[in-house]
């Protein structure tokens, strides 16, 4: 899939009808399974020869913590981040609201490429909507039904010469990934970059040391007097310069405390962790060496691994600890039996308060977002499926023998795949879990969620 298209607007207008029509049954290849987050849908979809991911806010309707505005303008810039093109919907009957005033000045200064498609325009209830739609400074509005289908030969005129760019580019910088995977000192596409800052949240249990490592991250006690030059801070995040890599951090709880919104005793509750998770890409799970795993830190883990989300484990407080070496061992032992699902996730020890190995901690977190990002070559792919059917032929159940005959690599962020094969219904998990660990080693991918599904070739 050569570009990522975010559909952007207020409830209602129609960005489910116009996904749907987009991705059409495939959607059920990715969609249906854990790991596509409950804000962000996210669907492969086709339109004339063009293939591309598309992206949805869908589960606005369901804001119940927060303003739905607030969550709205959140989502928006978040799927605004992550995607190359953007087509904002308005609704043509009902004309130009304040809500997509407000949603288009954040398309203004965040996104790059913007189409503006003025949507339920069939017949002439439209009208007048379109002349409205000028006035939002975003070029001229495409004239969409996503009801009716009507519009998707202009829709397609228009991404097809900026996927076309998005191919040139994505060739030009395509990172290779080979069975012996290096590092490349190439940027990759997915690298974080200003306009696409890494996102990262911080969660662990109250006095785990969050607030802290922020700010120790951050230069001490930048928090306590405000935002600085170069700093800027929404009220669950705040954007940096990490060693270099642009970074959002959300910290909630960190937040709140520094900026005594909230009474200073409140500490982060696991619905603020499980929000943290939603917003990240990579979440550092941080544990307090002294009372590590907890079940809380446990919940909010698996939370992340459910949600596809890139982990990272650092354990704090370590210059507190005298016999380092087995409580490393100690750890490690824990952590693969109490989080087997995020088998091989890094796990780095730190201290916020001295800021030893927080430039592990960098590192861990930048190559966690990498591995998220990763995808795989067709042809690799395949090599290594043959290698580990001959390996371990899968089961014959019956006599008959499954056959696996094919596996592309779906998406990313997480990595998913698919496998044809026939009666994926017999094929036992374990055999599934075989392949998704044997991913892991070959390709150098560990920790990161994978997703794998089988599929018949009907
Ligand atoms: P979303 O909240 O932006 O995802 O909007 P939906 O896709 O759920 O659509 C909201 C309503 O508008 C639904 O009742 C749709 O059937 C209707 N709708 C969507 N597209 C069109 C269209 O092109 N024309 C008309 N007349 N109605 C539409
Ligand atoms: P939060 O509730 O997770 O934000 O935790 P805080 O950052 O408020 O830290 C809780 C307590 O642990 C404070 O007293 C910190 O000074 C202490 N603390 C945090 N990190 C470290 C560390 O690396 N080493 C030691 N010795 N104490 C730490």
């Amino acid at each position: 899939m050569s570009f990522t298209l975010a559909i952007i607007g207020r409830p209602n207008v129609g960005k489910s009808t116009l996904f749907n029509r987009l991705v059409g049954k495939r959607l059920a290849l990715v969609d249906d399974q854990p790991g596509v987050t409950r804000d962000l849908r996210e669907g492969a979809a086709k339109l004339g020869d063009l293939r591309f991911t598309v992206i949805d806010t869908a589960g606005l309707e369901d804001a119940t913590d927060d303003s739905l505005q607030g969550r709205m303008r959140r989502l928006t810039e978040r799927a605004v981040d992550m995607a190359d093109i953007c087509l904002f919907l308005i609704d043509a009957r009902a004309g130009v609201t304040a809500s997509d005033e407000g949603l288009a000045e954040i398309l203004r200064k965040r996104g790059r490429n913007v189409i503006l498609g003025a949507n339920k325009a069939e017949g002439r209830a439209g009208e007048a909507g379109l002349l409205d739609a000028y006035a939002l400074g975003l070029g001229e509005p495409l004239r969409l039904s996503a009801e009716h289908g009507e519009g998707m030969d202009e829709l397609y005129h228009m991404l097809r010469p900026l996927a076309e760019e998005f191919e040139e580019r994505a060739e030009a910088t395509a990172p290779v990934v080979d069975l012996d995977v290096s590092d490349d000192e190439d940027a990759p596409d997915h690298a974080p970059s200003a306009a696409r800052p890494l996102q990262v949240a911080v969660i662990g249990r109250p006095n785990a040391g969050k607030s802290t490592l922020i700010n120790k991250i951050l230069g001490e006690d930048r928090l306590l007097t405000g935002p600085e030059a170069g700093i800027t801070r929404d009220s669950i995040s705040l954007t940096l310069d990490w060693m270099g890599t642009p970074t959002r951090i959300f910290d909630t709880a960190g937040m709140r405390k520094k900026a005594r919104v909230v009474d200073k005793v409140e500490k982060l509750s696991v619905a603020d962790g499980l929000r943290a998770v939603r917003f990240a890409e990579v979440v550092v799970v941080l544990l307090d060496a002294a009372i590590p795993f907890e079940s809380q830190d446990l919940r909010i883990a698996d939370f992340a691994e459910t949600e596809g989300r890139a982990v990272v484990v650092a354990v704090n407080k370590w210059d507190l600890e005298d016999e380092k070496q087995d409580k490393l061992k100690e750890l490690r032992h824990k952590f693969e039996k109490l989080l087997p699902q995020l088998r091989g996730a890094p796990m780095v020890t730190v201290s916020a308060k001295t800021g030893k190995g927080l430039d592990r901690l960098h590192a861990a977190v930048l190559r966690a977002h990498d591995i998220w990002n990763r995808r795989i070559g067709t042809a690799k792919l395949n090599q290594w499926l043959e290698a580990m059917v001959t390996a371990h032929p899968p089961p014959a159940p019956g006599g008959k023998r499954i056959k696996l005959r094919y596996a592309t690599q779906v998406k990313t962020r997480p990595p998913a795949f698919v496998v044809m094969c026939s009666h994926p219904e017999d094929l036992p998990t374990a055999y599934t879990r075989y392949l998704v660990n044997g991913l892991r080693d070959n390709f150098d991918m560990p920790g990161t969620p994978i997703r794998m599904f089988m599929r018949s070739q009907s």
